[in-house]
């Protein structure tokens, strides 16, 4: 997959490609990063990218010919690949829209900088606007960075074999549940006997089960969007039994006025 990061800091994004899997993936062609410098295609002796916003205000805008020229640039070299800008006001990321990108043949990824780019921009080049979380950055290219890093991972053989992609966080709906590894206890805490017990039908059902638990606990959100199946539903019910159980023994007890009163 080929993606391209039309920057005026293209130095910032090189350096996240030295390093790591995605290294990896660029040194096995499973894909490309091509750094375009918005500045190359500035007119001028200071190849100016930026002006002053008309209406008034403070701050600068990025202009909008050298982005033209730059966007033009990386689609000659990579005419099926999508056009997007990082933006606040973008799409919010998510797993979904990172395994739907990475269907694709390749993104080119606008950074903004300053106040923004020239909503021309907008209209004419971006197929998509994407925002990695509901905070201004400086600049688009740690989204960029947050971009690619998501939807490369996702590409066949970027992980490698023994790593995998389908079982992560938000890939069905569901957080992934704990990892250990060795020392077999740590400060007293042991790693749950049942990994340790090499029988991979209870390990899978530990593993599930401590799934469900904590998106439960810490995303429902999630599992209410998930067709559960009829053994996660089973395990569902077995928890709310426990918790009915705990929450009746303790009407029984008398749990005391509740804080309003009633
Ligand atoms: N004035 C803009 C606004 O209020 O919507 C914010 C501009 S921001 C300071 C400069 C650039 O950083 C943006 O053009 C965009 O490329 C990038 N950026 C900032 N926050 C972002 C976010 N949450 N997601 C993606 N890109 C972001």
């Amino acid at each position: 997959m080929q993606f391209a990061v039309l920057t005026i800091f293209p130095d910032m994004v090189t350096a996240f490609c030295g390093h790591g899997i995605i290294r990896r993936a660029i040194e096995q062609n499973k894909i490309s990063i091509d750094c375009i410098d918005i500045r190359a295609f500035a007119k001028g002796r200071h190849r100016v990218t930026d002006d002053r916003p008309y209406g008034g205000g403070c701050g600068m805008v990025m202009k909008p010919e050298p982005l033209a020229a730059a966007i033009r640039a990386a689609r000659r070299r990579a005419p099926n690949a999508r056009t997007v800008l990082l933006s606040p006001q973008g799409r919010p990321f998510s797993q979904r829209l990172a395994l739907e990108l990475a269907a694709g043949e390749g993104l080119n990824l606008v950074c903004g900088r300053y106040e923004g780019v020239d909503d021309r921009i907008c209209g004419r080049f971006i197929d998509y606007e994407i925002s990695i979380g509901d905070y201004v950055l400086t600049g688009g290219e740690l989204a960029a960075m947050v971009v690619i890093d998501a939807v490369a991972r996702l590409i066949p053989g970027v992980l490698g074999g023994a790593d995998s992609a389908d079982k992560d966080s938000f890939s069905e709906d569901l957080l992934e549940h704990g990892h250990f590894t060795r020392p077999p206890e740590f400060e007293g805490e042991p790693v749950p006997a049942v990994l340790l017990s090499g029988n991979h039908e209870e390990i899978r059902r530990w593993r599930l089960e401590a799934a469900l638990v904590r998106t439960v606990l810490k995303r429902p959100d999630l599992l209410a969007g998930r067709d559960c199946t009829a053994e996660e539903i089973a395990i569902l019910k077995r928890w709310q039994r426990t918790v009915g159980k705990i929450i009746d023994a303790q009407s029984v007890r008398g749990a005391g006025p509740s804080p309003g009163g009633q």
